[in-house]
């Protein structure tokens, strides 16, 4: 078997040194390279495809990032792009409409989720990271070595468009996502928080006169979420886990009533779905790293913890990571004193809101998730709960949770915007 730790032996045709090498051009790894190019300090941002348009991703850019954004002063930017907005979080029950969440009720500048499709709000923050010298975007690099010496990672061989490369750096961080080569490579193994969750992902076409908003629905035995993507509505169906084997068995004409059961309105675009090869199986797990470093190297967002589907809050806690990280981290890798210990605070910062939204997901998904999959009735809330989410105070707890996590986040180097741009 090949060793995916590359030894000294190998010689790859193009070497360079950086102090930052970042895996993954994913929400963690972007914004983390352009909080740290911001203080100047020289950063590698890899990523193994040539464009940030991929399906399996989420859209939702929740206030916590939005005000991060203000802080570095490019949220009015951001919100320039073309963009939904979602204020309230509701669903259908037994007994009418419930509202979850009322983001408007929140005190800051932001109180909305925005929909921004993934793969341009990816292309903003990477083009304003390249306006600091000190960046470097590689795409189309796959990262498939670490370079370990003497107990520490000194960084990442990759076969890019021109052959093998080797970035030599000061940290490496592993942003590459659920699937994390790099996690695999330094020999991590996360553990599970709770059941993986399969997923139905497709596209529907978008007609005139569609709500731009999106949204979902819940109950009579379904979960789907409809994502506005501008030229498709992104649609995901959450089943029981392993089902996907009857839904095939029962056909695709079967597979289209029920859906027309869920959303009537759309019945007249569902034989747009005319071949199973359209839709994907997607297992959604939910799991954590005990450990998210070791010398030269650290793991942040799916890589440290990948984050169950509900409340779509994995963009938001990768995006959280990479601030924390930033805010850590930017002294040490100035000073060239970098400790394992700043990395250990890392992890210290961001696990436990971490934990606390793994636990409310699970629960989630325990309580709720799996009773409507396993009925084919309304979902019913009790009375005490209906008047708990009226009460003052106790109502903008969830819109809170949702926005911002456990613990809001800041950028601590804000002000100090090194390098005059480009
Ligand atoms: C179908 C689906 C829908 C989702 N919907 C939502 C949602 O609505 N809201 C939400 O908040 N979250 C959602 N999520 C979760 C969310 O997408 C993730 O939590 C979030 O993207 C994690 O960000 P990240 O930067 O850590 O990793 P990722 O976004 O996964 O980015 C990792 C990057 O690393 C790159 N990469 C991987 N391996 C290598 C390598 N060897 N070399 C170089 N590059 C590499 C990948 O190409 C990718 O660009 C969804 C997830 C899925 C699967």
């Amino acid at each position: 078997m090949q060793n995916e730790v590359a030894t000294q032996t190998y010689q790859p045709e193009h070497v360079e040194q950086t102090t930052c090498c970042i895996v993954g051009a994913g929400p963690a790894g972007a914004v983390l390279a352009l909080l740290l190019a911001r203080q100047g300090i020289p950063v590698v941002l890899l990523e193994e495809h040539m464009n940030f348009d991929r399906d399996f991703r989420g859209d939702t850019v929740h206030p916590s990032t939005l005000q991060i954004m203000d802080e570095i002063g490019l949220a009015d930017h951001l919100l320039a792009l073309p963009h939904s907005k979602i204020y309230t979080l509701s669903v259908q029950t037994a007994n009418g409409s419930l509202e979850l969440a009322d983001l408007r009720r929140l005190k800051t500048r932001f109180p909305y989720i925005a929909m921004i499709p993934q793969a341009r709000f990816l292309e903003f923050i990477t083009n304003e990271a390249k306006r600091y010298p000190t960046f470097r975007l590689v795409l189309g690099a796959r990262v498939e070595k670490l370079i370990k010496e003497d107990g520490y990672i000194h960084g990442v061989q990759y076969r890019g468009q021109d052959g093998w490369h080797e970035i030599r750096a000061t940290l490496t961080v592993a942003a590459d996502g659920r699937f994390s080569r790099v996690r695999r490579l330094a020999g991590f193994e996360p553990h599970q928080t709770a059941q993986s969750m399969d997923v139905l992902w497709f596209r529907l076409p978008v007609k005139p006169g569609d709500s731009t908003a999106s949204g979902g629905r819940i109950g009579n035995g379904h979960v789907l979420v409809l994502l506005n993507r501008d030229d498709y509505w992104q649609v995901a169906y959450v089943i029981v886990k392993g089902g996907y084997q009857k839904l095939h068995k029962a056909g695709l004409p079967a597979f289209r009533q029920e859906l027309a059961a869920v959303l009537p309105e759309w019945a007249d675009r569902l034989d747009t779905l005319k071949e199973w090869k359209q839709i994907s199986v997607l297992s959604v797990e939910s799991s954590r790293l005990s450990r998210w470093y070791c010398p030269g190297l650290l793991l942040i967002g799916d890589a440290a913890h990948v984050m169950s589907p509900i409340g779509g809050v994995g963009i938001n806690y990768a995006i959280q990571d990479a601030v924390v990280a930033a805010n850590i981290l930017t002294q040490p890798l100035t000073s060239g004193r970098l400790r394992i210990s700043d990395l250990a605070a890392v992890q210290r910062q961001r696990e436990w809101p971490t934990r606390v939204i793994q636990a409310f997901q699970n629960t989630m998904q325990k309580q709720i998730l799996t009773n409507v999959l396993a009925s084919n009735k309304p979902i019913s809330v009790s009375p005490v709960l209906r008047l708990l989410l009226r009460t003052p105070v106790i109502r903008n707890l969830p819109a809170r949770f949702i926005a911002f996590g456990p613990k809001a986040v800041h950028v601590s180097s804000n002000k100090t915007d090194k390098l005059k741009k480009r």
